[in-house]
């Protein structure tokens, strides 16, 4: 039997090794130690580059596998490498994650007690471990620098390097700072890693970073298991909650609101209905969010509600849906918090529910910002991009990947506009209606209202305020009887996310555009997209579901037997389920069954440490289900 000490990597990692024989200890570290059988995409590449010393600044989607980019060089490289990571709440776990495997890895934070801070300070001097995880913040600190001083540093890897950014909203003033690595430590080489796909915050890093002389490794930011859902918001709970029920139930996912207020009414109403949902924001105390946030990374199922406050850093890899019930401020936004979905690889879904009152809201809350006309117009500029992404019939994937720089062929079928391709229409002759509507309003008789009203004019309803503002006696009064409500509502969204038509003020009144003027004159088409009868729905059920559907009967009843082991383990040795095995992994031995360690070892995830910890009992679970 293996032992965790044969597993030693510190044995592979022999620093004067020719470079031949240190590729081939980078394939037998993936294997024997985190069980893989192959690289993936260009993990290989970035590994053997900064095994030779090179920088390397990597671009991989969330779920691209960027973490064993530095953990694999950590371990063939003499000394100690020290990992700057922004979260300090989440490197125990990471911590946790590499001593599964039987990495020997630690952290200094503020969370430490001093005797553990001692240990940890002296097993990194004394080069005892291969990983140490520092938050940026301790780099300005004397006492830190003295210490790594002390010790041999074999790589610098930067995590979340984004974060340097000040035009993004994750920036940290001490990621600045980290130039300085540079200067003081000119022979280490270093790693900085991000899952943000703009050319210009790449080009920041780099030059704030001052990594002039790194390589680049940039990756599709493709997320091929990851299906693109883009709904009208009818009732937004309930559709909320019929997608749970629907495609995922039993799964983890992630509610993205915009308000805490909504983020506590949804997550109270998700409660009432039998889901196991918490809330999470930035007006919750530090220990409730800590607390929330530990639930949902160890516990199985739990559905977080939260403000983009929430995920940066989540590497939780089961996260099997992520929905949005409120418009994302930019496509950059929406495509990292739906990143945040199906790290595994495993099938996801990210779904969005938008309607008329995100453009209301949202073009005012631009207006009423704080920031100079530019700043207000970047605003606005992202806003457009992602209504334009809401609005399109084309496929979302294709469009998503084109906004950030790469060529996309056709359609992906695999996100709502290629399943159920929507149906455009000419609505010229709508467009004319609902303007002429806003311009008689406006121009006759100087007075502005929201949407409601306008369609109220249009079909021709007698509502008080109808009559009490004599609106019956408009030309318009009643012309618009060949759409319904919802119809209309779809036009007005339209018109407003293509900027024919504008909304002011706080009451959310319509208001014409220059360009408005242009449809009145017909000298522009107005082609819409049709609203579905019906919402689009997923032809079968995803997630957790799928991962047990797609298993023969047997394999199914073993997957859940896994699972519960893999619950009861977990919760004994208090780290998150993923720690023990990934789903992926379960799957795959439920499936195989195999009857020997020999077999075990061959399945993907399963490395010589969790064999030799786990292998027994694995094998008695599925002894057991026979
Ligand atoms: P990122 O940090 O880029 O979001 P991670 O490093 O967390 O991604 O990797 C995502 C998942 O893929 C993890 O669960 C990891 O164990 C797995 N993974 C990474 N590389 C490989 C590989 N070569 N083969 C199989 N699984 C891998
Ligand atoms: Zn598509």
């Amino acid at each position: 039997m293996v032992s965790p000490a044969d597993v030693s990597v510190t044995d592979l990692a022999a620093s004067d090794a020719p470079t031949a024989e240190k590729v081939t200890a980078t394939l037998d570290v993936l294997r024997r130690v985190f069980g893989y059988d192959s690289f993936r995409g260009f993990q290989r590449e970035v590994i053997d580059h900064v095994v030779a010393g090179g920088d390397a600044l990597v671009l991989m989607p969330t779920g691209g596998g960027k973490s064993l980019c530095y953990q694999i060089p950590a371990l063939v490289r003499d000394g100690v490498a020290v990992v700057i990571s922004p979260l300090i709440a989440l490197m125990q776990d990471q911590v946790d994650a590499l001593t599964a495997v039987g990495v020997r890895a630690g952290f200094l934070n503020s969370t430490l007690d001093p005797d553990t801070r001692r240990l940890v300070e002296a097993e990194f001097v004394a080069g005892e471990i291969d990983l140490l995880y520092l938050a940026p913040e301790a780099l300005a600190s004397r006492g830190t620098l003295n210490l790594l001083d002390r010790g041999r540093i074999s790589l610098f890897a930067i995590d979340e390097a984004h974060c340097v950014s000040q035009w993004g909203h994750d920036f940290r003033p001490d990621y600045l700072n980290l130039s300085m690595l540079h200067e003081r430590w000119p022979g280490v080489p270093r790693i900085a890693l991000t899952a943000t796909a703009t050319s210009a915050t790449r080009a920041e890093i780099a030059t704030r970073l001052s990594l002039t002389d790194a390589r680049h490794f940039v990756a599709s930011f493709d997320r091929p298991n990851i299906q693109y859902r883009i709904v009208p918001k009818r009732e937004p709970r309930k559709q909320l909650l019929a997608l749970l029920r629907d495609e995922h139930p039993g799964d983890a996912g992630i509610v993205y609101c915009l308000s805490r207020a909504s983020v506590e009414k949804t997550a109270d109403f998700l409660v009432a209905n039998g889901i196991d949902a918490l809330p999470y924001h930035a007006g919750l105390d530090a220990a409730t969010r800590a607390a929330n946030q530990q639930r949902f990374l160890r516990a199985d199922g739990v559905v977080m509600v939260a403000t983009i406050a929430f995920g940066m850093g989540i590497d939780k890899p089961d996260v099997r849906f992520v929905a949005h019930l409120d418009l994302p401020k930019s496509v950059e936004g929406y495509y990292q918090e739906t990143g945040r979905a199906g790290r595994d690889g495993l099938p996801s879904t990210a779904w969005l529910a938008y309607g008329l009152q995100d453009v209301v809201q949202q073009r005012k809350m631009i207006d009423t910002s704080e920031g100079d006309l530019a700043h207000r117009r970047n605003l606005a500029a992202h806003l457009d991009a992602m209504l334009a992404l809401c609005e399109t019939v084309r496929c979302r994937r294709a469009q998503l990947l084109e906004y950030f720089g790469e060529p996309a062929t056709g359609g992906c079928g695999n996100c709502d506009t290629c399943l159920e391709p929507p149906e455009s229409w000419d609505g010229t002759v709508a467009a004319q209606k609902l303007l002429s509507t806003v311009f008689r309003l406006d121009r006759e008789r100087n007075q502005r209202f929201g949407a409601g009203h306008c369609i109220d004019i249009l079909l021709g309803r007698s509502t008080d305020k109808i009559s009490q503002h004599r609106h019956d006696s408009l030309t318009v009064f009643g012309i618009g009887g060949e759409l319904s409500e919802a119809e209309w509502r779809g036009v007005v969204r339209q018109l407003l996310a293509e900027g024919l038509l504008a909304v002011e003020g706080d009451y959310g009144t319509l208001t014409l555009t220059d360009a408005s003027a242009e449809v009145l004159s017909r000298r522009r088409t107005v082609m819409l997209r049709r609203e579905a009868a019906r919402p689009a729905k997923a032809a079968k059920p995803r997630g957790a579901a799928t991962v047990v559907a797609e298993l023969p009967a047997e394999a199914a009843g073993t997957f859940e037997r896994l699972r519960a082991w893999r619950a009861a383990t977990a919760k004994e040795q208090g780290v998150p389920a993923y720690v023990i095995f990934h789903d992926a992994t379960l799957r795959q031995i439920a499936a195989d069954a195999p009857s020997s360690l020999a077999e075990l070892s061959r399945i993907s995830g399963v490395g010589e440490n969790k064999l030799a910890k786990y292998g027994e009992q694995l094998l008695g679970v599925l002894a057991d289900a026979t």
